[in-house]
This record gives structure tokens, sequence and C-alpha cells, in this order.
């Protein structure tokens, strides 16, 4: 096991619907030291990218991507959620159904942070359905950029996510592939890599 799955063993909660509670140490308390060792790993397995920019949406892929940036020494760009309707123009906009909360947001990226010439890793805490990285691969194309690879802390594998963006031919990288979770026993398997 590496080094986050050994947490996720020690402090992950499952919930029901396919939840996997990370919040006291990764998206709600969060362990600084952890962070770092993320980022480190990170910036290991993309370091032959030319990487300008770190790509993440709010508000938990802020903390995973804030070390990740820190390690290249680029910028860390965040997507923001936003309800309002009148910015096109000056944004990129993309529209992402949350996986946690069942709605739908438009995430917005202002066009003065993403351009063509820009080489961009994008980073978030989870990958279930997809939704949200799908987001971000349409606002870094939308801007020109080149999409160098994508970084995950957990992907909950048994959903379609993982699989859609590998088929997309996209460098996928998940820290820990969470397979199979069973709420009622608070069991949780991980997928065996390299
Ligand atoms: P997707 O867009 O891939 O369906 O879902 C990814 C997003 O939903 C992530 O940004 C993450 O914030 C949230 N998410 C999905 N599954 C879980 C989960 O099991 N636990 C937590 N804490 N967040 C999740």
């Amino acid at each position: 096991m590496n080094f986050l799955e050994e947490r996720i063993t020690k402090d992950g909660i499952v919930k029901p619907g396919n939840v996997l509670k990370v919040d006291s140490f990764l998206n709600h308390q969060m362990d600084i030291a952890l962070l770092d060792e993320i980022g480190k790993e990170f910036h290991r397995r993309f370091s032959h990218k030319p990487i300008t920019k770190v790509l993440t949406i709010e508000a938990s892929g802020i903390a995973i991507a804030y070390p990740v940036a820190r390690e290249f020494g680029v910028p860390l760009v965040f997507a923001k959620k936003s309800k309002s309707i009148n910015i096109e123009g000056e944004m990129y906009v993309a529209e992402v159904e949350s996986f946690t909360h069942k709605n739908k947001n438009q995430v917005i990226v202002s066009k003065r942070f993403l351009s063509p010439d820009d080489h961009v890793l994008i980073i978030d805490d989870f990958l279930a359905n997809g939704c949200a990285l799908q987001g971000l691969i349409s606002i870094a194309e939308s801007a020109g950029a080149t999409v160098e690879g994508l970084g995950i802390a957990i992907e909950k594998g048994f959903q379609i996510g993982g699989r859609v963006i590998r088929n997309l031919g996209y460098q996928l990288e998940s820290l820990a592939i969470v397979d199979a979770m069973d709420a009622d026993a608070g069991t949780i398997t991980f997928r065996a890599q390299d």
C-alpha cells in the first residue's frame, strides 16, 4: 500500500451512495504533510512534461493542486463555480454536474489565465463519473492549451470516469484507486498499482 492508501484505510469513512469521506485529512481538515507528499508524487509522475500551469476546480481541488503547483514552480488556476450567465466573452465556461451535490454548475476561468501557450496539468481530489475532469479538459481546450495529463488523489475505479478519461488518450495518474467499498462493513479495496 502506498502512503495515501494507508491513510484512507486508517481514516477514510465509507458512506452510503458510493461516497468516501476523507474530511479528517484531505478536504475539510487537511493534513499538510500528506498534501506535501501528494505534491511530490505528482511532480515525480509528470516531471517529464513541460507543465506551465496547474488547473483545478474549487473548492477541494485547490488543496491538492497547491503543493503540485509549488513543486513545478508554476501558477495554480482554479475554475470557479458560478451561477451567473452573463460571463461569456471574458471567461471560458463549462458545465459540470456535481457528484456529491447532484446539481449542475457552470464553471469559469478567466481568459487572462489560460492561453494556447499553456501546457496544463489538471488536478482534483476525487474522480467518480468524470464530469469535473471533462469540464476542466473542455476549458483547457477552449483556451487552445495542451492538456499534458491529469492527476487525481482518489479514483473510484468502480465508477466510469477513469475509463472515460483514459479512453480519450490522456495520461491519468490516480494515487489511490478504490475498486470496491462497503458502507456496512466499512471495508475499502484498492486496485493493485506498480
Ligand atoms: P465526478 O465529476 O468525477 O463525478 O466527481 C468528482 C467530484 O465530485 C470531485 O471534484 C469531488 O469533489 C466529488 N466527489 C466525487 N466522489 C466523491 C467521494 O466519494 N467523496 C468525496 N468527498 N467527494 C467526491
